[in-house]
């Protein structure tokens, strides 16, 4: 069996597992032997091809190995075969080889592959697919798999959080106001909704992501330090070592400086012959959406320690004005991808480009997280456009109420859709640069 790899090939036999009916079952082990001489046994599923088309990978059956995607693809310079070594792992059923890859996280999804493949097989967006099959592998809950593949399951899922947050902001509600003269302000929306109350939630909220997310991330980080290495031979030994911690603080400073700045999305930013404007381009867009969700997490946090919650603050005052640009920032990110997946062709012609191939590719769970972006970011303009304007709607006591309920499910439903690759592509970005650290110099 060929790994797909130029490495030397492993001794290896198959031998397959019988389930516990007695019958010969889907899965089956194969034992590979490791360069200390030990036997290891891999498990394969033999479903996994047909699984990851289901996240989004549409035609990687078609690849007939001949490696024109590692020649054009930026992180093969590193590490050989790839991407066509994670293809060849789906198609031999090797999942945990496939997800345990940080490459998988490393991968731009630029289209270079794709724009290349001389079988149409769109490993760009294999790469995409493995992904989010990849953030359903490392949620045990079930939850991450039903939001990227069931409409109905993550439409049932948003509603039932969406009931259980309203009823807990509205649970000492005093209601909006009678009086119809009332100016709408911070003050009104929390007799609304109590401060403290949304305190609690939001504290609970929060307190549930960090744990849900540790989990993830352990899982994450698990795999990754027990990936199998290129070839299917050899494990990282278990000699103990001392912890490199000077390696561990170079790798997040790069990683921040990395992410903060995308340098990583404008060098594999594959434009160059029909480069498009700037204020489109995919890793600006990206760049923004990033930069105005930071912005409105810090506004929202300083509002939160350092303001009386019923003082109403000029929109020049330094936190408002942070939120306010923040927030415009993000609200023109999202509506402009939104807008180009919208009127993206849905089957791109050989000319294509890159970029138009990639919002071309738009699964249900991008929309789910996007439309989520979007809506969150456009009722907090709402809101804020409300409390500087002469008006008294009861209406819009009803935006705020989603503005927070939408806000809690982004953040709840983190590790679980799209949104988690804010945390693994950092992780594996950094597991990169510490790898290389502390990789003895020749
Ligand atoms: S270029 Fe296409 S056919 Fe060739 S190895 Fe890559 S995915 Fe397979
Ligand atoms: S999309 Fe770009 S970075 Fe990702 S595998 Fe293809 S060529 Fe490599």
């Amino acid at each position: 069996m060929c790994c797909g790899t130029w490495q030397p090939c492993a001794p290896t036999a198959w031998s397959p597992r019988t389930s516990r009916t007695g019958t010969t079952s889907s899965t089956a082990s194969w034992t590979t032997r490791r360069k200390d001489g030990d036997d290891m046994a891999t498990r394969v599923n033999p479903r996994l091809l047909s699984e990851i088309k289901r996240y989004g990978a549409f035609d990687i059956s078609a690849c007939f190995n001949c490696g024109n995607c590692t020649a054009v693809c930026p992180l093969s310079k590193d590490n050989d075969a790839f991407p066509r070594r994670m293809i060849r792992y789906a198609q031999l059923g090797l999942d945990e080889h496939l997800i345990s890859n940080k490459e998988l996280w490393l991968c731009q999804h630029c289209g270079d592959c794709s724009e290349t493949c001389p079988r149409q097989a769109g490993p760009a967006e294999f790469m995409a697919a493995s992904r989010r099959y990849a953030i359903s592998q490392f949620d045990p809950s079930g939850l991450a798999r039903s939001l990227h593949l069931s409409t109905v399951r993550s439409l049932a899922i948003m509603g039932i959080l969406g009931v259980v947050f309203a009823g807990l902001l509205l649970w000492k509600s005093a209601g909006v106001p009678t009086d119809p003269a009332t100016q709408f302000s911070t003050a009104t929306m929390l007799d609304f909704v109590p401060f403290h109350v949304l305190h609690d939630v939001g504290i609970a909220v929060f307190v549930l992501l960090a744990v849900v997310a540790l989990l993830t991330l352990g899982n994450m980080l698990w795999m990754l330090a027990h990936a199998p290495v290129p070839g299917g031979v050899g494990q990282p030994d278990g000699t103990p070592r001392r912890f490199p911690l000077s390696a561990a603080f170079r790798a997040l400073w790069l990683t921040l400086s990395e992410v903060l700045l995308h340098r990583r999305q404008r060098d594999y930013d594959n434009e160059q012959t029909r480069p498009a404007l700037l204020p489109v381009r995919r890793w600006f867009l990206h760049l923004c959406i990033l930069a105005g969700f930071g912005g409105l997490a810090a506004a929202t946090t300083l509002d939160y320690l350092l303001k009386d919650p019923d003082l109403h603050v000029m929109p020049w005052s330094p936190i408002r004005l942070l939120g306010i640009l923040s927030g415009l920032v993000f609200t023109y990110g999202t509506s402009v991808v939104i807008i180009k997946r919208l009127f993206a062709k849905r089957q791109p012609g050989p000319k294509a480009t890159a970029s138009q191939r990639y919002y071309a590719h738009t699964v249900k769970s991008d929309w789910l997280f996007l439309w989520l972006l979007w809506l969150v970011s456009v009722t907090g303009f709402v809101l804020t456009a409300a409390i500087y304007l002469p008006v008294g709607a009861t209406w819009l006591y009803g935006v705020f109420l989603v503005h927070v309920v939408l806000a809690m499910e982004l953040l709840i439903l983190m590790p679980f859709t799209k949104f988690a690759h804010v945390i693994y592509r950092p992780v594996a970005i950094w597991y990169q640069h510490f790898r290389r650290l502390r990789a003895p110099s020749n």
